[in-house]
């Protein structure tokens, strides 16, 4: 859903047959929403897969719209990217992530939650500014830039030395990169060595059916394979790995029985409101 043409299309909100947003309008409902403060986080935990144990977790934005309800970022982020409003509106998301981890850290401490993962958007890192930004943004919440890790698709790592020299410098600063949609892309053994990253998160595309390879399709034997390939590959070259869009206990086993540690989904948690994963910190401590 991030190919810049597809912006282009009138868009339809979840079932309703009716168009939320034209792609002409969207720019400048965008640029509202944004001053009106619209835009909210929600947060998904990343979870121990042997344990249940919360160790960190994403944000993912959400526009709260006056008539048309929570609208997803699919719906909008593809045109934020157009239009640029993504730089403006992706500090937002590293302002209000890196503030309410602060919050959390303050509250539970390091050992209940280790990191904050934002997703960061190409068009972001092409901004000149956007170094700068992240160091005030870490300096103003008063977060350490060992608790972030930011996402980033990997076809943004692709898009030559200028965006690789930025990445460099995030990570000079101890700040973690996470290749998000890991397999999806043009991965390579190449682009992860050039590529400063700390973690690979599994797209939920090699999860689903991963559960059902017994049975033998050729497609999920396929899933397994590249599973199985990304794993080694990540521990070859030091790095973490992050199953994503876990939805049952089986495929679970079936990722630990792979070696992976550390995933996400809606069997293990879904994307909730900050209160509600303060909640559950509050939970684990007291384990
Ligand atoms: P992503 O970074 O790959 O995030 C994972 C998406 O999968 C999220 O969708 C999450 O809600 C969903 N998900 C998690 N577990 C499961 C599961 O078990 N099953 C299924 N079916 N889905 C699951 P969401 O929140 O709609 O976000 C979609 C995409 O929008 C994200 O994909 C990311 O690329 C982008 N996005 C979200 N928030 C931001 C943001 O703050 N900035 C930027 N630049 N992009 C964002
Ligand atoms: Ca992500
Ligand atoms: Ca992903
Ligand atoms: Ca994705």
């Amino acid at each position: 859903a991030k190919q810049r043409g597809k912006a282009n299309y009138v868009r339809y909100h979840g079932g309703m047959e009716q168009p939320i947003f034209a792609h002409a309008q969207l720019g400048g409902e965008l640029r509202r929403a944004l001053d009106a403060e619209e835009f909210r986080l929600v947060y998904q935990p990343i979870i121990e897969l042997a344990t249940g144990r919360v160790i960190g977790v994403e944000s993912l934005v959400r526009w709260q719209h006056p008539t048309r309800g929570l609208v997803s970022p699919a719906e909008f982020i593809p045109a934020a990217e157009g239009t640029g409003l993504i730089v403006p509106l992706g500090r937002f998301v590293l302002r209000e992530a890196c503030r309410q981890a602060a919050a959390w850290l303050a509250e539970f401490g390091p050992d209940v939650l280790q990191k904050i993962a934002p997703n960061v958007s190409v068009r972001q890192l092409h901004d000149p500014d956007f170094v700068d930004d992240v160091r005030r943004i870490l300096a103003e919440a008063g977060l350490p830039s060992d608790r972030i890790v930011l996402e980033l698709t990997e076809s943004a790592v692709l898009r030559g030395p200028q965006v690789l020299q930025t990445l460099h410098r995030l990570h000079d600063m101890g700040i973690r990169l996470a290749l998000d949609d890991f397999g999806t892309g043009e991965s390579s053994l190449s682009l992860l060595r050039a590529f400063p990253a700390s973690i690979v998160k599994l797209d939920k595309s090699f999860v689903d059916g991963i559960e059902l390879d017994e049975e033998g399709t050729p497609e999920a034997n396929a899933r397994q394979a590249v599973a199985r390939a990304v794993i080694q590959m990540a521990g070859a070259l030091g790095l973490d790995t992050v199953a994503e869009g876990i939805e049952n206990q089986v495929q679970a086993d079936r990722l630990i029985g792979l070696g992976y540690t550390l995933g996400q989904g809606y069997h293990l948690a879904r994307p909730m409101p900050a209160e509600d994963f303060t909640r559950l910190l509050a939970a684990q401590r007291e384990r």
